[in-house]
């Protein structure tokens, strides 16, 4: 474990205690972004990430996140971000889903596909989704990232027919 997880799970801790005040993973990304689901929500489910999940949730956005976002000068949001299992198993996620590590967001913005090549071409990752849409724009992106072992995969998801490698 290095210092920068020992920093995530002590911030953590302080988070649990003070929910007042916003826990930012940098400077634009906040973990609330990362946590919140409307279907959680409904459903009653708990979606409180744990420690690793949150440090995991860090790399991605330090690594990812961040620099995508200095990189496009306009807002990236996080419309999925951590899924705890019985989330994830609520909406018909893969039941691999990195996103129940705190590895993988689902993204969208102004111009998703100059996000998508920009992480292509720019950043680390492990996988990159172009997730529906058409040829021009994907509907969103999903992207991940792993501290260790990033295979840089890069699929396209066409409802219908699955997955693609592009
Ligand atoms: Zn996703």
């Amino acid at each position: 474990m290095n210092w920068k997880t020992l920093v995530v799970i002590i911030a953590t801790g302080l988070l649990l205690r003070s929910r007042k005040k916003r826990f930012m993973l940098s400077k634009n990304f906040g973990l609330d972004e990362f946590v919140k689901s409307s279907t959680a929500k409904q459903m009653g489910i708990d979606n409180t990430p744990g420690p690793m999940q949150i440090a995991n949730l860090s790399a991605l956005v330090q690594n990812v996140l961040q620099p995508l976002r200095d990189a496009m000068g306009f807002p990236v949001i996080v419309t999925s971000g951590y899924r705890s299992p019985a989330l994830n198993q609520a909406i018909g996620g893969a039941t691999n889903s990195q996103h129940m590590n705190g590895e993988a967001a689902d993204i969208v913005g102004q111009d998703k596909a100059k996000m998508f090549n920009y992480i292509k071409d720019n950043l680390p990752f492990d996988q990159l989704i172009w997730e529906a849409g058409n040829s021009f724009q994907p509907d969103w992106i999903h992207v991940s990232y792993r501290a260790v072992g990033n295979r840089k995969q890069i699929l396209q998801y066409t409802p219908g027919q699955g997955y693609k490698d592009i």
